[in-house]
């Protein structure tokens, strides 16, 4: 089988596209209400990738300059397979980063074998320190898996561990410094993250709206955030650490500060779709391409146009019109 030629993604704003998420699965054991609702249903099982075609899709992404792979969800733990997944990308030369974005619930049971099949970082997400506030933003009562995966994927030597909080206003708002203090107490990188409208009416959503500005100001109280450096495998992030605190802070203003001009990123959804931004519903069907037997030259121009569609700016926002169609879970948040 030919292989695609070695051509680097990039758009018509010269942004070289080198970051690759991977939602594996749309299916996941919690139900956070800022991403998934009682009603959510799952897609069929047929028309998700199997794990070769997600193989197959990062192969050729590599190819054409892609260096940073994350595996994300729905849950990417939930997905039967995944360590196997992770055994095989890690064996591509030319990923020089592979991570993973999990809730944490099956990280004791898996972080070992995760580690040992040559996943390089992992990020989890934990928006409270209470496990009854916990139960009620997952709809599950899992706190406690949660903190023993934390804990597991420390000892394993994941490092360092990214912690990922969303702050909604009037839900665990009142979190923000029991969840900063981890960074204090751990050499954790406690990241808060702007809740975004996602498969909701924005208008609605509005309330819930919690700015990095305001979590700026909450930190700010509890001690000076001193400014730590930008490094290249960075992402959005402005980042902070208290002083003699083992581990930083993260701010992650989606909503109120655009990163779009320095993104490097595309997204596979669960479902075989290129998604060039998080935050527009435009996409590309690659999973056709996929079944209908597909040689590599075709789907790296599969690539090469949905790069081409990524917009210069997302237009996503509380008070226009514009949300999203589709959930997070499936696109890979
Ligand atoms: N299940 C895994 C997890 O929760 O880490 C991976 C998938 S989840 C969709 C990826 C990230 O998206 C999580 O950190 C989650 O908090 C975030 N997320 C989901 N819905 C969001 C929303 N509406 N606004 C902001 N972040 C959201
Ligand atoms: Fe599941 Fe992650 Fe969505 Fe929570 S944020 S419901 S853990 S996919």
């Amino acid at each position: 089988m030919k292989t695609a030629p070695h051509c680097p993604l990039s758009d018509h704003r010269h942004r070289v596209i080198s970051y690759l998420r991977v939602s594996v699965t749309d299916r996941c054991n919690l139900r956070c209400r800022y991403c998934m609702t009682s009603h959510t249903r799952w897609l069929p099982k047929g028309h998700i990738l199997t794990l070769e075609e997600i193989h197959r899709m990062v192969r050729i992404a590599v190819g054409l300059g892609i260096t940073k792979v994350r595996l994300t969800g729905g849950e990417p733990l939930y997905r039967k397979g995944i360590v196997g997944l992770v055994q095989k990308l890690a064996a591509e030369p030319g990923i020089e980063d592979l991570s993973m974005t999990t809730n944490g619930t099956l990280l004791a049971e898996k972080a070992s074998a995760l580690k040992a099949a040559g996943l390089k970082r992992i990020n989890i997400s934990l928006d409270t320190t209470d496990p009854q506030g916990f139960a009620e933003l997952t709809g599950r009562d899992l706190f406690s898996a949660v903190w023993q995966g934390i804990m597991t994927a420390r000892e394993v030597g994941f490092t360092p561990i990214k912690i990922n909080a969303v702050v909604l206003r009037g839900c665990n708002d009142d979190q923000i410094e029991a969840l900063a203090d981890l960074s204090r107490r751990y050499p954790f990188h406690v990241r808060f993250i702007e809740y975004m409208p996602i498969a909701t009416d924005p208008h609605e959503a509005e309330h819930f709206f919690f700015p990095i500005t305001e979590i700026a100001q909450r930190l700010e109280k509890m001690g000076r955030l001193l400014p730590v450096a930008h490094e290249r495998l960075d992402g959005p992030a402005q980042r902070y650490r208290f002083a003699d605190a083992p581990g930083e802070i993260g701010l992650i203003g989606s909503m109120s500060s655009h990163f779009c001009d320095t993104c490097n990123r595309m997204r596979l959804t669960a479902d075989g779709h290129l998604r060039p931004c998080l935050l527009s519903d435009e996409e590309v069907n690659v999973i056709d391409a996929l079944r209908q037997g597909a040689g590599d030259e075709e789907i790296a121009a599969i690539y090469a146009r949905a790069v081409a569609m990524k917009k210069g700016h997302h237009r996503l926002s509380f008070t226009g019109d514009c949300s999203l169609r589709t959930k997070m879970a499936s696109i890979g948040g």
